[in-house]
Protein backbone atom coordinates (compact mmCIF):
# COMPACT_ATOMS: atom_id res chain seq x y z
CA UNK A 1 0.00 0.00 0.00
CA UNK A 2 1.26 3.57 -0.63
CA UNK A 3 1.92 6.04 1.90
CA UNK A 4 -0.62 8.02 0.58
CA UNK A 5 -3.08 5.45 0.64
CA UNK A 6 -2.63 4.34 4.00
CA UNK A 7 -3.52 7.42 5.34
CA UNK A 8 -6.75 7.07 4.19
CA UNK A 9 -7.20 4.80 7.29
CA UNK A 10 -5.56 6.54 9.79
CA UNK A 11 -6.87 8.78 12.71
CA UNK A 12 -4.56 11.83 12.41
CA UNK A 13 -3.79 14.94 14.76
CA UNK A 14 -2.43 18.13 13.17
CA UNK A 15 -0.69 20.48 15.87
CA UNK A 16 -1.07 24.05 15.26
CA UNK A 17 -3.75 25.77 13.18
CA UNK A 18 -1.53 28.70 11.64
CA UNK A 19 -0.30 28.93 8.08
CA UNK A 20 1.59 25.46 8.28
CA UNK A 21 -1.41 23.81 10.11
CA UNK A 22 -3.85 24.57 7.97
CA UNK A 23 -2.07 23.83 4.77
CA UNK A 24 -1.41 20.34 5.75
CA UNK A 25 -5.18 20.35 7.01
CA UNK A 26 -5.77 21.27 3.08
CA UNK A 27 -3.94 18.22 1.75
CA UNK A 28 -5.41 15.81 4.38
CA UNK A 29 -9.01 17.87 3.58
CA UNK A 30 -8.32 17.62 -0.52
CA UNK A 31 -7.90 13.24 -0.02
CA UNK A 32 -11.32 13.44 2.44
CA UNK A 33 -9.05 12.90 5.34
CA UNK A 34 -10.45 14.26 8.30
CA UNK A 35 -8.28 15.27 11.13
CA UNK A 36 -8.00 16.45 14.69
CA UNK A 37 -6.72 19.90 15.04
CA UNK A 38 -5.26 20.89 18.52
CA UNK A 39 -3.64 24.71 19.15
CA UNK A 40 -3.90 26.38 22.67
CA UNK A 41 -4.87 29.52 20.93
CA UNK A 42 -6.76 29.05 17.77
CA UNK A 43 -11.08 29.10 18.03
CA UNK A 44 -12.29 25.78 17.43
CA UNK A 45 -9.02 23.89 17.83
CA UNK A 46 -8.78 21.26 20.74
CA UNK A 47 -6.85 21.92 23.80
CA UNK A 48 -6.01 18.83 25.44
CA UNK A 49 -5.79 15.43 24.45
CA UNK A 50 -8.05 12.41 24.82
CA UNK A 51 -8.06 10.52 21.56
CA UNK A 52 -5.46 7.75 20.66
CA UNK A 53 -3.69 8.78 17.17
CA UNK A 54 -1.77 7.02 14.14
CA UNK A 55 -0.53 9.86 13.15
CA UNK A 56 0.65 13.16 14.73
CA UNK A 57 1.54 15.69 12.21
CA UNK A 58 3.02 19.35 14.02
CA UNK A 59 3.88 22.44 12.95
CA UNK A 60 6.91 24.36 13.26
CA UNK A 61 7.20 26.20 16.08
CA UNK A 62 5.78 24.04 18.52
CA UNK A 63 8.12 23.27 21.23
CA UNK A 64 9.18 19.46 22.41
CA UNK A 65 8.22 19.42 25.71
CA UNK A 66 4.64 21.55 24.60
CA UNK A 67 1.85 19.74 27.10
CA UNK A 68 -0.05 19.27 23.80
CA UNK A 69 2.92 17.52 22.60
CA UNK A 70 3.94 15.79 25.14
CA UNK A 71 0.29 14.04 25.26
CA UNK A 72 0.59 13.08 21.81
CA UNK A 73 3.89 11.59 22.30
CA UNK A 74 1.74 8.89 24.62
CA UNK A 75 -1.06 8.17 22.76
CA UNK A 76 0.19 8.77 19.00
CA UNK A 77 2.04 5.78 17.28
CA UNK A 78 3.91 8.12 15.08
CA UNK A 79 4.97 12.18 15.63
CA UNK A 80 6.38 14.07 12.70
CA UNK A 81 6.74 17.05 11.59
CA UNK A 82 5.28 19.14 8.66
CA UNK A 83 8.81 18.71 6.60
CA UNK A 84 8.85 14.94 7.02
CA UNK A 85 5.21 14.33 6.01
CA UNK A 86 6.03 16.84 3.41
CA UNK A 87 9.45 14.36 2.00
CA UNK A 88 7.42 11.07 2.73
CA UNK A 89 4.60 12.83 0.17
CA UNK A 90 6.87 13.95 -2.00
CA UNK A 91 9.11 10.71 -2.57
CA UNK A 92 5.79 9.12 -3.23
CA UNK A 93 3.93 11.87 -5.98
CA UNK A 94 7.37 13.46 -7.24
CA UNK A 95 9.91 10.61 -6.86
CA UNK A 96 12.48 13.08 -8.98
CA UNK A 97 11.79 16.47 -7.82
CA UNK A 98 15.10 17.61 -6.43
CA UNK A 99 14.78 19.59 -3.06
CA UNK A 100 17.79 22.37 -1.99
CA UNK A 101 17.84 23.63 1.86
CA UNK A 102 19.07 26.37 3.63
CA UNK A 103 19.38 27.74 6.71
CA UNK A 104 20.63 30.74 9.08
CA UNK A 105 20.39 32.96 11.45
CA UNK A 106 20.03 36.06 8.82
CA UNK A 107 19.46 36.53 4.78
CA UNK A 108 17.55 33.20 4.60
CA UNK A 109 14.48 34.80 2.56
CA UNK A 110 16.55 37.24 0.30
CA UNK A 111 19.40 33.94 -0.73
CA UNK A 112 15.84 31.79 -1.28
CA UNK A 113 14.16 34.71 -3.19
CA UNK A 114 17.27 35.27 -5.09
CA UNK A 115 17.75 31.04 -5.85
CA UNK A 116 13.64 31.63 -6.62
CA UNK A 117 15.12 34.69 -9.15
CA UNK A 118 17.70 32.36 -10.39
CA UNK A 119 15.41 29.43 -11.00
CA UNK A 120 12.62 31.84 -13.02
CA UNK A 121 15.60 33.01 -15.13
CA UNK A 122 16.34 29.09 -16.07
CA UNK A 123 14.69 26.56 -18.11
CA UNK A 124 13.80 24.38 -15.10
CA UNK A 125 10.67 24.44 -13.10
CA UNK A 126 11.31 25.60 -9.35
CA UNK A 127 9.75 27.45 -6.33
CA UNK A 128 11.02 28.31 -3.46
CA UNK A 129 9.14 27.93 -0.34
CA UNK A 130 8.99 26.78 3.23
CA UNK A 131 9.42 29.06 5.95
CA UNK A 132 8.90 31.81 2.84
CA UNK A 133 6.38 31.54 0.47
CA UNK A 134 4.28 28.80 0.70
CA UNK A 135 4.73 25.78 3.37
CA UNK A 136 6.27 22.50 0.86
CA UNK A 137 3.11 20.64 1.76
CA UNK A 138 0.73 23.28 -0.21
CA UNK A 139 3.02 23.40 -3.19
CA UNK A 140 3.07 19.50 -3.18
CA UNK A 141 -0.46 19.57 -3.18
CA UNK A 142 -1.11 22.36 -5.43
CA UNK A 143 -0.93 20.27 -8.46
CA UNK A 144 1.88 22.07 -10.19
CA UNK A 145 4.75 19.87 -11.66
CA UNK A 146 7.85 21.54 -9.93
CA UNK A 147 11.58 19.98 -10.94
CA UNK A 148 12.93 21.23 -7.94
CA UNK A 149 12.10 22.64 -4.80
CA UNK A 150 14.17 25.52 -2.94
CA UNK A 151 13.33 25.65 1.03
CA UNK A 152 13.87 27.72 3.54
CA UNK A 153 14.53 26.50 6.82
CA UNK A 154 14.23 27.69 10.55
CA UNK A 155 15.38 26.15 13.13
CA UNK A 156 12.08 25.21 14.26
CA UNK A 157 11.54 23.18 11.53
CA UNK A 158 15.05 21.61 11.37
CA UNK A 159 14.69 20.50 15.16
CA UNK A 160 11.71 18.74 14.23
CA UNK A 161 12.98 17.23 10.97
CA UNK A 162 14.68 13.54 10.68
CA UNK A 163 13.48 12.38 6.32
CA UNK A 164 14.48 14.49 4.37
CA UNK A 165 17.38 14.91 2.12
CA UNK A 166 19.12 17.47 0.01
CA UNK A 167 20.69 17.67 -3.32
CA UNK A 168 22.88 20.46 -1.17
CA UNK A 169 22.01 23.03 1.62
CA UNK A 170 23.74 26.19 2.30
CA UNK A 171 24.21 27.72 5.96
CA UNK A 172 24.32 31.54 5.93
CA UNK A 173 25.38 32.20 9.61
CA UNK A 174 25.05 31.32 13.42
CA UNK A 175 24.48 34.06 15.31
CA UNK A 176 22.37 34.72 18.30
CA UNK A 177 18.26 34.79 18.49
CA UNK A 178 15.64 32.88 19.62
CA UNK A 179 17.76 32.07 22.71
CA UNK A 180 14.91 32.22 24.46
CA UNK A 181 12.58 29.93 22.73
CA UNK A 182 15.94 27.03 22.51
CA UNK A 183 17.27 27.45 25.84
CA UNK A 184 20.59 28.02 24.76
CA UNK A 185 22.84 29.15 22.07
CA UNK A 186 24.40 26.11 21.92
CA UNK A 187 20.97 24.30 21.08
CA UNK A 188 20.05 27.35 18.77
CA UNK A 189 22.92 26.44 16.77
CA UNK A 190 22.68 22.71 16.84
CA UNK A 191 19.01 22.53 15.60
CA UNK A 192 20.65 24.48 12.93
CA UNK A 193 23.31 22.85 12.10
CA UNK A 194 21.05 19.74 11.73
CA UNK A 195 20.16 20.65 7.78
CA UNK A 196 23.79 18.75 7.10
CA UNK A 197 22.58 15.70 7.97
CA UNK A 198 20.41 15.78 5.48
CA UNK A 199 22.81 16.49 2.44
CA UNK A 200 25.81 15.38 0.55
CA UNK A 201 26.87 18.89 -0.57
CA UNK A 202 27.15 22.07 2.20
CA UNK A 203 28.12 25.87 0.88
CA UNK A 204 29.36 27.26 3.64
CA UNK A 205 30.42 30.88 4.35
CA UNK A 206 33.75 30.97 5.30
CA UNK A 207 33.57 34.23 7.09
CA UNK A 208 31.35 33.15 10.05
CA UNK A 209 32.99 31.86 12.63
CA UNK A 210 30.30 29.81 14.17
CA UNK A 211 29.16 28.29 11.07
CA UNK A 212 32.83 27.21 10.55
CA UNK A 213 34.30 26.02 13.50
CA UNK A 214 30.00 23.80 14.24
CA UNK A 215 30.49 22.58 10.71
CA UNK A 216 34.20 21.37 10.89
CA UNK A 217 33.60 17.79 11.84
CA UNK A 218 30.71 17.27 9.28
CA UNK A 219 32.23 14.71 6.07
CA UNK A 220 30.12 15.49 3.16
CA UNK A 221 31.74 17.53 0.23
CA UNK A 222 31.35 21.81 1.10
CA UNK A 223 31.99 24.18 -1.31
CA UNK A 224 33.52 28.12 0.97
CA UNK A 225 32.57 31.16 -0.29
CA UNK A 226 33.50 34.67 0.78
CA UNK A 227 34.51 38.16 -0.17
CA UNK A 228 37.64 37.01 -0.55
CA UNK A 229 39.56 36.06 -3.66
CA UNK A 230 38.74 32.52 -4.00
CA UNK A 231 40.76 29.05 -4.08
CA UNK A 232 39.93 25.94 -6.00
CA UNK A 233 36.73 25.03 -4.44
CA UNK A 234 35.35 28.12 -3.25
CA UNK A 235 33.02 31.05 -4.43
CA UNK A 236 34.37 34.73 -3.51
CA UNK A 237 35.54 38.06 -4.89
CA UNK A 238 38.07 39.13 -7.46
CA UNK A 239 37.95 42.85 -8.12
CA UNK A 240 34.40 43.52 -9.23
CA UNK A 241 33.50 40.23 -10.02
CA UNK A 242 31.81 37.39 -8.48
CA UNK A 243 33.78 34.33 -8.86
CA UNK A 244 33.18 30.16 -8.81
CA UNK A 245 35.56 28.08 -8.39
CA UNK A 246 33.45 25.42 -7.23
CA UNK A 247 30.97 23.61 -9.42
CA UNK A 248 32.95 24.55 -12.92
CA UNK A 249 33.80 21.11 -13.16
CA UNK A 250 37.65 21.61 -13.12
CA UNK A 251 39.30 22.57 -10.12
CA UNK A 252 41.94 24.81 -11.87
CA UNK A 253 38.83 26.66 -13.90
CA UNK A 254 37.02 29.84 -12.38
CA UNK A 255 34.28 31.43 -13.84
CA UNK A 256 32.65 34.79 -12.96
CA UNK A 257 28.50 35.32 -12.58
CA UNK A 258 27.96 38.22 -11.45
CA UNK A 259 29.63 41.48 -11.49
CA UNK A 260 29.45 43.91 -7.83
CA UNK A 261 27.00 46.19 -9.55
CA UNK A 262 24.44 43.69 -10.56
CA UNK A 263 23.77 42.70 -6.54
CA UNK A 264 21.55 45.73 -5.19
CA UNK A 265 22.28 47.29 -2.86
CA UNK A 266 26.13 46.34 -2.99
CA UNK A 267 27.13 45.94 0.61
CA UNK A 268 28.94 43.11 1.83
CA UNK A 269 26.23 40.79 3.58
CA UNK A 270 24.04 41.03 0.77
CA UNK A 271 26.85 40.29 -1.89
CA UNK A 272 27.73 37.08 0.31
CA UNK A 273 23.92 36.16 0.29
CA UNK A 274 24.43 36.13 -3.70
CA UNK A 275 27.08 34.24 -3.57
CA UNK A 276 25.32 31.48 -0.68
CA UNK A 277 22.43 31.57 -3.78
CA UNK A 278 25.01 30.83 -6.50
CA UNK A 279 26.40 28.03 -5.34
CA UNK A 280 23.05 26.50 -4.36
CA UNK A 281 21.60 27.16 -7.68
CA UNK A 282 24.79 25.57 -9.44
CA UNK A 283 24.63 22.29 -6.96
CA UNK A 284 21.49 21.73 -8.21
CA UNK A 285 22.69 21.83 -11.55
CA UNK A 286 21.05 25.33 -13.32
CA UNK A 287 24.24 27.60 -15.35
CA UNK A 288 26.21 30.48 -14.70
CA UNK A 289 23.70 32.00 -16.92
CA UNK A 290 21.11 31.51 -15.25
CA UNK A 291 22.97 32.53 -12.04
CA UNK A 292 23.73 35.78 -13.78
CA UNK A 293 20.23 36.57 -15.06
CA UNK A 294 18.63 35.83 -11.74
CA UNK A 295 20.93 37.86 -9.69
CA UNK A 296 20.65 41.02 -12.23
CA UNK A 297 16.81 40.75 -11.80
CA UNK A 298 16.21 40.45 -7.95
CA UNK A 299 15.43 43.08 -6.07
CA UNK A 300 15.32 42.93 -1.68
CA UNK A 301 12.04 42.61 -0.29
CA UNK A 302 10.40 45.00 1.60
CA UNK A 303 12.00 46.13 5.23
CA UNK A 304 15.35 44.64 4.20
CA UNK A 305 17.88 47.87 3.57
CA UNK A 306 14.49 49.84 2.18
CA UNK A 307 15.63 53.05 1.10
CA UNK A 308 12.04 55.23 2.35
CA UNK A 309 13.78 58.53 1.22
CA UNK A 310 16.58 61.27 0.92
CA UNK A 311 16.01 64.75 1.87
CA UNK A 312 18.76 67.30 2.71
CA UNK A 313 21.74 64.85 2.30
CA UNK A 314 20.42 62.44 4.90
CA UNK A 315 18.74 59.18 3.87
CA UNK A 316 16.19 57.45 5.44
CA UNK A 317 16.71 53.29 5.76
CA UNK A 318 13.83 50.67 6.84
CA UNK A 319 16.18 47.81 8.41
CA UNK A 320 12.80 46.86 10.06
CA UNK A 321 13.46 43.20 9.66
CA UNK A 322 16.67 43.40 11.50
CA UNK A 323 14.88 41.55 14.49
CA UNK A 324 18.84 40.41 16.00
CA UNK A 325 21.77 42.17 16.80
CA UNK A 326 23.71 39.84 14.02
CA UNK A 327 21.57 41.37 11.36
CA UNK A 328 21.33 45.12 12.71
CA UNK A 329 25.16 44.75 13.00
CA UNK A 330 25.40 44.05 9.10
CA UNK A 331 22.96 46.92 8.44
CA UNK A 332 25.24 49.23 10.56
CA UNK A 333 28.33 48.03 8.85
CA UNK A 334 26.91 48.64 5.33
CA UNK A 335 26.36 52.59 6.57
CA UNK A 336 28.65 55.11 7.56
CA UNK A 337 27.51 57.38 10.26
CA UNK A 338 24.48 56.27 11.46
CA UNK A 339 21.64 57.58 14.00
CA UNK A 340 20.49 54.12 15.28
CA UNK A 341 16.84 53.31 16.03
CA UNK A 342 16.77 50.26 17.77
CA UNK A 343 14.80 48.22 20.73
CA UNK A 344 12.11 46.26 21.60
CA UNK A 345 11.92 42.65 22.61
CA UNK A 346 15.36 41.28 22.53
CA UNK A 347 14.69 37.77 22.94
CA UNK A 348 17.23 36.91 25.19
CA UNK A 349 20.18 37.91 23.33
CA UNK A 350 23.01 40.61 24.45
CA UNK A 351 24.15 43.60 22.75
CA UNK A 352 27.44 43.98 23.75
CA UNK A 353 29.17 42.65 20.35
CA UNK A 354 26.72 44.39 18.58
CA UNK A 355 28.33 47.43 20.19
CA UNK A 356 31.45 46.98 19.60
CA UNK A 357 32.06 45.77 16.33
CA UNK A 358 29.52 48.82 14.82
CA UNK A 359 30.39 51.70 17.48
CA UNK A 360 32.61 53.67 14.85
CA UNK A 361 29.14 53.79 12.67
CA UNK A 362 26.64 55.50 15.33
CA UNK A 363 26.46 58.97 15.47
CA UNK A 364 23.32 58.51 18.29
CA UNK A 365 20.71 55.88 19.17
CA UNK A 366 16.87 56.94 19.80
CA UNK A 367 15.85 53.37 21.68
CA UNK A 368 12.83 52.07 21.91
CA UNK A 369 10.33 48.90 23.20
CA UNK A 370 10.80 46.77 26.09
CA UNK A 371 14.56 46.14 25.80
CA UNK A 372 15.65 49.73 25.40
CA UNK A 373 17.73 49.35 28.25
CA UNK A 374 19.58 46.30 27.28
CA UNK A 375 21.14 48.28 24.23
CA UNK A 376 21.56 51.55 26.48
CA UNK A 377 24.00 49.63 29.00
CA UNK A 378 26.19 48.43 26.25
CA UNK A 379 26.49 51.43 24.38
CA UNK A 380 27.17 53.04 28.35
CA UNK A 381 29.86 50.43 28.88
CA UNK A 382 31.58 49.97 25.15
CA UNK A 383 30.37 53.55 23.75
CA UNK A 384 29.84 55.84 26.56
CA UNK A 385 30.52 58.65 23.73
CA UNK A 386 27.52 57.93 21.51
CA UNK A 387 24.74 59.47 22.83
CA UNK A 388 21.30 57.89 23.15
CA UNK A 389 17.97 58.94 24.23
CA UNK A 390 15.13 55.76 25.50
CA UNK A 391 11.85 56.95 23.90
CA UNK A 392 8.79 56.98 26.02
CA UNK A 393 5.58 55.08 25.02
CA UNK A 394 2.31 55.88 25.75
CA UNK A 395 0.47 52.89 24.05
CA UNK A 396 0.20 54.49 20.79
CA UNK A 397 2.35 53.10 17.93
CA UNK A 398 1.51 56.06 15.90
CA UNK A 399 2.81 58.69 18.41
CA UNK A 400 5.63 56.88 18.94
CA UNK A 401 6.90 56.50 15.75
CA UNK A 402 6.10 60.15 15.01
CA UNK A 403 8.46 61.09 18.35
CA UNK A 404 11.38 59.08 17.07
CA UNK A 405 11.07 60.44 13.52
CA UNK A 406 11.00 63.70 14.90
CA UNK A 407 14.37 63.15 17.11
CA UNK A 408 15.89 61.90 14.60
CA UNK A 409 15.34 64.51 12.42
CA UNK A 410 16.97 67.31 14.49
CA UNK A 411 19.67 64.75 15.58
CA UNK A 412 20.78 64.24 11.77
CA UNK A 413 22.70 66.44 9.28
CA UNK A 414 24.04 66.29 5.47
CA UNK A 415 25.65 62.50 4.84
CA UNK A 416 24.15 60.81 7.67
CA UNK A 417 21.94 57.81 7.50
CA UNK A 418 18.56 57.50 9.72
CA UNK A 419 18.46 53.74 10.25
CA UNK A 420 15.86 51.83 11.38
CA UNK A 421 17.82 48.14 12.13
CA UNK A 422 15.80 47.67 15.86
CA UNK A 423 18.05 44.34 16.51
CA UNK A 424 15.11 43.41 18.24
CA UNK A 425 11.14 41.77 18.22
CA UNK A 426 8.52 44.52 17.42
CA UNK A 427 5.55 42.48 18.97
CA UNK A 428 5.79 44.54 22.19
CA UNK A 429 4.94 47.68 20.72
CA UNK A 430 4.01 46.92 16.66
CA UNK A 431 2.28 44.12 15.33
CA UNK A 432 5.24 42.51 13.54
CA UNK A 433 8.11 43.75 11.90
CA UNK A 434 6.35 44.84 8.91
CA UNK A 435 3.78 47.10 10.96
CA UNK A 436 7.08 48.57 13.03
CA UNK A 437 8.40 49.31 8.91
CA UNK A 438 5.44 50.59 7.32
CA UNK A 439 4.68 52.53 10.39
CA UNK A 440 8.62 54.30 10.16
CA UNK A 441 8.32 54.33 6.60
CA UNK A 442 5.10 56.30 6.25
CA UNK A 443 5.97 58.44 9.14
CA UNK A 444 9.00 59.57 7.72
CA UNK A 445 6.99 60.42 3.92
CA UNK A 446 4.84 62.48 6.32
CA UNK A 447 6.66 64.71 8.79
CA UNK A 448 9.76 64.70 6.61
CA UNK A 449 9.05 64.10 3.51
CA UNK A 450 6.22 66.98 3.31
P1 LIG B 1 15.69 35.81 7.45
O1 LIG B 1 14.68 35.16 6.57
O2 LIG B 1 16.81 34.88 7.83
O3 LIG B 1 15.11 36.54 8.62
P2 LIG B 1 15.95 38.15 5.73
O4 LIG B 1 16.47 38.04 4.34
O5 LIG B 1 14.49 38.36 5.91
O6 LIG B 1 16.45 36.88 6.53
O7 LIG B 1 16.76 39.32 6.46
C1 LIG B 1 16.63 39.52 7.85
C2 LIG B 1 17.50 40.64 8.31
O8 LIG B 1 18.87 40.26 8.20
C3 LIG B 1 17.38 41.93 7.49
O9 LIG B 1 17.51 42.99 8.40
C4 LIG B 1 18.55 41.88 6.55
O10 LIG B 1 19.01 43.17 6.17
C5 LIG B 1 19.61 41.15 7.38
N1 LIG B 1 20.49 40.30 6.60
C6 LIG B 1 20.27 39.75 5.38
N2 LIG B 1 21.31 38.98 5.02
C7 LIG B 1 22.21 39.01 6.03
C8 LIG B 1 23.47 38.39 6.26
N3 LIG B 1 24.03 37.58 5.35
N4 LIG B 1 24.10 38.67 7.43
C9 LIG B 1 23.55 39.48 8.34
N5 LIG B 1 22.36 40.10 8.19
C10 LIG B 1 21.69 39.86 7.05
Amino acid sequence: MSYLQSLDSQKIAVVGAGVTGKAILQFLDNRNIKADVYDDKAPGALREVSANYDLAIISPGWKLDHPIVLALQKSSKELIGEIDFSWRVKEEIAPDQKWIGLTGTNGKTTTIQMVQSILEASSVSGVACGNVGEPVISVLGSGNHYDILAIELSSFQLEWSNLPRFVACAILNIAPDHIDWHGSFDRYAFAKLRILDFSDQAIINAQDPETMVRSSSWRGSKAFYSLDTPQAGEIGLVDNLLIDRAFTGDPSQAVDFAELSDIKPTVPHNVSNAMAAAGLALAVGLTHDDVRHGLKNFTLDHHRLESVLEQDGVTWINDSKATNPHAASAALMSQLSAIWIAGGLAKGAAMDNLVKRCAGRIKSAILIGQDASVIATALSKYAPHIPYIIMPFDGNSQNLMRDVVLKAQELSSSGDTVLLAPACASMDQFRDYADRGETFANMVREVVGK
